[in-house]
């Protein structure tokens, strides 16, 4: 491990001065991520700017009727909150479904949505890895890539993005609001990861002195019915194969609107626009539900060991709207 500093920064302002003056900065907070990170060189930075005591710990209600989390909220304390059970059930059961206890009572929001992929060859060394390294290689192209991508892949990076939160919030248009030298700006949830494209070392579109300071959830009344239907290959403490959060809004059995995402497919958490358009409009049943998945499906593009990955997504896909339209489940 290199030598680095480490600080607790005084306030959102201090915290940002202080990375724009230093480009191998880190900020850290709840660590669970990072600190894996740092054991095994992944990163190296010249400091770590603790902003963990920063008052970013609040849930407050938008003007609008939505939510404001304040990015240092723990996803323990999320996942409890009688507003998200009631209002945004799919994200209390994301959460739930991810790491330990141990673990979320730790881990905070902004930090869940920075975390990096769990692909076995980015975490090992040994291994070249275009995202660890860029230029060097893919070994997951033509290696184990059961767990890989079968969505917006390149031939740079087939990775996919481990967070169960993020795919609730995709769901749900979140914004993430950060603040950098410049001032606050906002990020629709949808522009905020990356595909890997040619710049697979680039996850998101945060720039390194910009620090997350609140996830904003707009108004859903029909997120109360909303579903988080995660598939592993273990029941506890393991990363989904195929997630997915979806909210159907029903008018006499036809579908009004609809939110659809899906995890474990792609660089990002994947929003399907083509699925939810098809399904507006049409009646809420089962082969509406399995054409919906199937759309949201037609453009995979599996790799040697995923194959079984599409028809799982489009199973997962028809079960949880079926669970929304017919109430949803907490
Ligand atoms: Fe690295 Fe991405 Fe390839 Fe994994 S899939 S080895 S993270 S470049």
């Amino acid at each position: 491990m290199n030598n680095f500093s480490y600080s607790r920064a005084t306030s959102v302002q201090n915290a940002v001065q202080r990375a724009s003056t230093d480009k191998n900065a880190m900020f850290i907070a709840g660590g669970t991520n990072l600190v894996d990170r740092l054991k095994v060189f992944l990163d190296e930075p010249s400091q770590l700017i603790d902003v963990s005591r920063l008052e970013m710990k609040q849930l407050e209600p938008l003007a609008s009727g939505g939510l404001r989390i304040g990015s240092l909220v723990t996803n323990t304390a999320l996942a409890d909150a009688p507003e998200v059970r009631r209002n945004y059930p799919m994200l209390a059961r994301a959460i739930l479904s991810g790491a330990s206890q141990q673990i979320r009572n730790v881990a905070t929001v902004g930090g869940n949505i920075l975390q990096r992929t769990r692909c076995p060859y980015y975490y090992d060394t040994a291994f070249p890895c275009n995202k660890r390294e860029p230029d060097s290689g893919c070994p997951a192209l033509t290696g184990i890539n059961r767990t890989h991508a079968l969505l917006g892949a390149s031939d740079q990076c087939v990775a996919v993005h481990p967070s169960d939160m993020c795919v609730a919030l995709a769901a749900l248009d979140a914004v993430v609001e950060v603040t950098g030298p410049k001032g606050k700006r906002q990020i629709p949830f949808g522009d905020f990861h990356r595909l890997p494209g040619n710049t697979p070392e680039r996850d998101t579109n945060l720039e390194p002195e910009e620090l997350i300071t609140a996830i904003l959830l707009p108004p859903l009344p029909f997120a109360k019915s909303g579903v988080y239907l995660k598939l592993r290959d273990r029941a506890s403490y393991a990363f989904a194969l195929i997630s997915v959060a979806a909210a159907v809004d029903l008018a006499e059995e036809q579908i009004k609107d609809v939110r659809l995402a899906i995890g474990g497919v792609a660089h990002k958490p994947w929003r399907s626009q083509e699925a939810e358009q098809f399904l507006i409009g049409k009646a809420a049943n089962a082969a509406t539900f399995e054409e919906a998945a199937k759309i949201a499906l037609q453009s995979a593009k599996p790799l040697a060991h995923n194959r079984f990955k599409v028809e799982l997504a489009k199973r997962a896909i028809k079960r949880s709207l079926m669970l929304s339209a017919a109430g949803g489940v907490v």
